[in-house]
């Protein structure tokens, strides 16, 4: 546990102990990518229980994702110690599921609802057909909810009971929301029952960096934070401590045609004069920037005779660069393939990360039904993960057996892997194991100590950061993606730049954009030109790699042994 009391705001910067020690009441922290928000967040909620006596019990904080709702109470745990257990921390869909759990029988639910799975949800429709009704009787009447209806239920709930709503705010007085900029429509109805307009609700986010309005989001309810709530007192934070100066100028001058933040400016806190430029390689095809990427991690992290096998060090000294500090980002994740083969041929370990949720793999559902029915399993929850899989896959060895769908052994297996880290990460909790899974868990193919390169889409990568990133396929087409023929609206362009914005500030100290001359896209190849988006930058920003002469990646089979 770190030290707190006055030493905790110590670690903070003047204008993220403002925001940090604001009062209470509606308070709005705008603050671009690397300005610490997580950081602030995390030391006001600290600071609120250690320093003005407020009940962690009455502290919400609220995520999008689970790994950030993990990464937040992580954190809480290393600043306040064992009393932040009693704060509330989760996605909005755990906050619904808790809400509904307490009010089953208000909400006409069983004790013991579930939330439906893919199987449940496909044998309802079938039986329902077109009639929307009649699937949500189907649910109801095996006490399932659907994965939206966590959200939508609880909303209704509360609208109609005054009570209720006066309980919950009575219980969760300060509610803290990470990444606001990524609220829709009923996150933000939840969040305007639960706070009164002149609650204690600190919401932080960046405009800038609002990229999932596909998803229903609306950076709107962001941008009238001060017209909802009473009062609203605003906190920017400007200081970027994350990239270097050369990273930082190059991203804000990209995002500035369609910056939402009037008057948006992001200082850098790093001013090294030998900051090196923004790498800018024009490729000849896209196994050419296959190549540029692998030439350039072999020559930063060096070869590996000198390198011990599992710590990046030589002789015991740290190495600049190891391959753990390193990320690959693409728009699409059809563009990983040729980076992963590339990779792998030169030995470089990988990693990819990706949005998708555990629940959608196949034999993920078997194994939760197995591990919800069958009681006999014996042995912590990872064990009786296994077992659950063993189980499922011998139904399927027996093909008299129902199998309850078509799931592979090697589904299975693999599902079982999948499974394993979340099973750790929940103790012997199945409750909160299968309510994770219902509510989104994705699948951790991501290990933050790991030694490998990291692969990851530019969604995917919110909130990171690497101290050196290659934002690849930076072509017109793929960024801003379009399908070839259509034109797409501004708004949709406007939200593709700020995901290339996010993508340039995820970088620490080196940054390497790539486009490729030519690339197949939806199975014919195509001329491509690069990213307009570039445009955006000044030249002088930039240093061109030219196709300099394809060198041959030091060999790694020393790593192998
Ligand atoms: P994003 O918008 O990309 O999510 P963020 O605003 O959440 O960014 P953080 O990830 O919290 O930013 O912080 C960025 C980096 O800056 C981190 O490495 C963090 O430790 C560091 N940092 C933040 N505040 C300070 C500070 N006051 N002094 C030193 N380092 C800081
Ligand atoms: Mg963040």
């Amino acid at each position: 546990m770190e030290e707190v009391g006055t030493g905790l705001l110590d670690r903070l910067d003047a204008m993220q102990r403002v925001a940090a020690s604001a009062p209470g009441g509606p308070l709005l922290i705008v603050a671009g990518p690397g300005t610490g928000k997580t950081r602030t967040l995390t030391h006001r909620i600290a600071y609120l229980c250690a320093e003005l006596n407020v009940f962690p019990e009455h502290c919400l904080a609220i995520t999008f994702t689970r790994r950030a709702a993990e990464e937040l109470r992580h954190r809480l745990d290393g600043l306040l110690g064992p009393v932040a257990e009693d704060i509330t921390v989760g996605t909005f869909h755990s906050l619904g599921l808790t809400i509904l759990r307490e009010n089953a029988a208000a909400a006409g639910l069983p004790e013991e609802f579930r939330i439906a799975d893919d199987a449940d949800r496909a044998a309802a429709r079938t039986e329902a057909g077109d009639d929307p009704t009649a699937y949500t009787a189907l649910l109801r009447k095996q006490g399932l909810v659907d994965l939206d209806e966590l959200l939508t239920l609880p909303v209704a709930l509360l609208s109609e009971d005054r009570a209720l709503v006066e309980r919950y705010r009575d219980r969760w007085r300060w509610i803290f929301v990470d990444e606001y900029q990524d609220v829709d429509a009923v996150q933000y109805d939840l969040l305007r029952l639960l706070s009164p307009p002149d609650g204690n609700l600190c919401a932080i986010g960046d405009p800038d960096q609002a990229i999932y309005s596909f998803r229903g989001a609306d950076v709107g309810y962001f941008l009238r934070f001060s017209q909802d709530f009473t009062d609203a007192r605003l906190v920017r934070l400007n200081r970027n401590y994350r990239s270097s100066a050369p990273i930082l100028a190059a991203a804000v001058q990209a995002i500035a045609p369609s910056s939402l933040v009037r008057g948006r400016r992001l200082d850098p806190a790093r001013l090294d004069p030998e900051a090196p430029l923004v790498g800018r390689y024009p490729a000849a095809s896209v196994a050419d920037e296959a190549d540029f990427v692998v030439r350039t991690i072999d020559d930063l992290v060096g070869g590996l005779s000198h390198r011990s096998l599992d710590s990046g060090r030589i002789d015991g000294r740290s190495t600049a660069l190891s391959f753990g500090d390193i990320a690959v980002l693409y728009r699409t994740d059809a563009q990983a393939a040729p980076i992963v083969d590339a990779l792998a041929r030169a030995n470089i370990p990988v990693q990819k990360r990706s949005h998708d949720r555990l629940r959608d793999r196949p034999g993920v559902a078997a194994i939760a039904r197995e591990l919800r029915h069958a009681g006999g399993l014996e042995g912590g929850l990872a064990a009786r993960v296994r077992l659950a899989g063993q189980v499922v896959a011998e139904r399927f060895a027996t093909p008299t057996l129902d199998g309850g769908g078509a799931v592979r052994p090697e589904d299975v297996r693999v599902a079982v892997d999948l499974l394993t880290p979340l099973a750790r990460r929940c103790g012997d909790d199945l409750e909160l194991f299968l309510s994770q899974l219902a509510t989104g868990a994705e699948v951790d193919a991501l290990d933050p100590r790991a030694e490998a390169v990291t692969l990851l889409t530019l969604h995917a990568a919110k909130g990171l950061e690497f101290p050196v990133v290659f934002l690849v396929g930076v072509e017109d087409g793929l960024l801003p993606l379009r399908w070839p023929g259509s034109t797409p609206d501004e708004d949709a362009v406007a939200e593709e730049r700020r995901l290339f914005f996010v993508g340039l500030t995820r970088a620490q100290d080196r940054l390497y954009v790539s486009h490729a001359a030519r690339r197949t896209r939806q199975g014919a190849e195509r001329e491509c030109t690069p990213s307009p988006f570039l445009d955006a930058i000044d030249a002088g920003l930039f240093e061109r790699f030219g196709e300099a002469e394809p060198r041959r990646p030091r060999d790694r089979q020393l790593r192998l042994l």
